[in-house]
């Protein structure tokens, strides 16, 4: 399965992991949609992937209204005909506080647009993949979502979860040729973690010592990462949490 003749969504396209993977694949030659309930950052991707002779549309909804995920899945089979690659990324942090500490709206929050959100995405993209013989899915944990990680209590269950559905999907869907992974990004510089370590610099300092890498991920190294997995040329790779943190996790 070669990326040129694909068509891939993007969920969270309009910035960070999801852009800069949405500019990969486009690079390589799918066609993408690109989903952001932001509608200027989204289209602002667009824009770049047309300036570079690639083909993309751009449809505003948010994740974590079912309706509205399943108009982005329409539209795109509308436009471009099937769906090939699927990247389940969209998602928010949420407050630095303790478990108990937050409030119901926020676990609410964080729960509605990263895990089901990501399950909706799921649900409407997995029939279309099957109508035309299979596909690739990559959803969008983190390392929160492979070991526990202080005052982030909703995020990292989420993340969790993302797991948990990614080993489900890949085993229930791995005879009709559809490969789910999960990847594990550590703190990546991002315009959210880049604005974070300028109002909170010790912090910040504190959290790239503790990587063994000693710096912080880059994007473009996730979304080589995510165009890898997507792309097809090791298929045989399903139901695998990869992570991508500088070797945080293997501490
Ligand atoms: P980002 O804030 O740069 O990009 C996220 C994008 O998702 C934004 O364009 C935003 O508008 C969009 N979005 C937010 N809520 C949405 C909703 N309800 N519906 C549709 N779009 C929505 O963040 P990022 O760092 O690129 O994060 C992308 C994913 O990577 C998230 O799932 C995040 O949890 C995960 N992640 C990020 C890091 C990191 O350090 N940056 C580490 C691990 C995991």
């Amino acid at each position: 399965m070669e990326t040129n003749t694909k068509v891939a969504i993007v969920t969270g396209g309009g910035s960070g992991l999801g852009k800069e993977t949405a500019l990969k694949l486009a690079e390589n030659g799918a066609s993408i949609t690109i989903v952001d309930v932001s509608e200027k950052s989204g289209k602002e991707t667009v824009e770049l992937i047309k300036a570079k002779g690639g083909e993309s549309i751009f449809v505003k909804a948010d994740v974590s209204k079912a309706e509205e995920v399943k108009t982005y899945v329409e539209k795109t089979v509308a436009e471009f005909g099937r769906i090939d690659m699927f990247f389940n990324n969209a998602g928010i942090s949420g407050p630095g506080l303790k478990l108990a500490d937050h409030t119901i709206e926020q676990f609410d929050q964080i729960i509605d647009i990263n895990l089901k959100g990501a399950i909706y995405g799921m649900k409407y993209v997995i029939p279309e993949m099957l109508k035309t013989g299979g596909g690739s899915i990559v959803n969008t944990a983190s390392t929160a979502g492979v070991v526990g990680v202080s005052n982030v209590s909703p995020y990292a269950a989420t993340k969790h979860g993302i797991v948990g559905l990614t080993k489900t999907a890949a085993i229930e869907y791995g005879k009709e040729n559809i490969q789910v992974n999960a990847i594990a990004p550590g703190t990546t510089e991002t315009p959210m973690v880049k604005e974070f370590g300028e109002q909170n610099p010790e912090t910040m300092k504190a959290t790239v010592d503790s990587i063994p890498a000693g710096r912080l991920g880059k994007p473009e190294e996730v979304a080589n990462l995510v165009s890898f997995l997507l792309g097809g040329q090791a298929p045989y790779i399903t139901g695998v949490v990869v992570p991508i943190d500088g070797g945080v996790t293997a501490q």
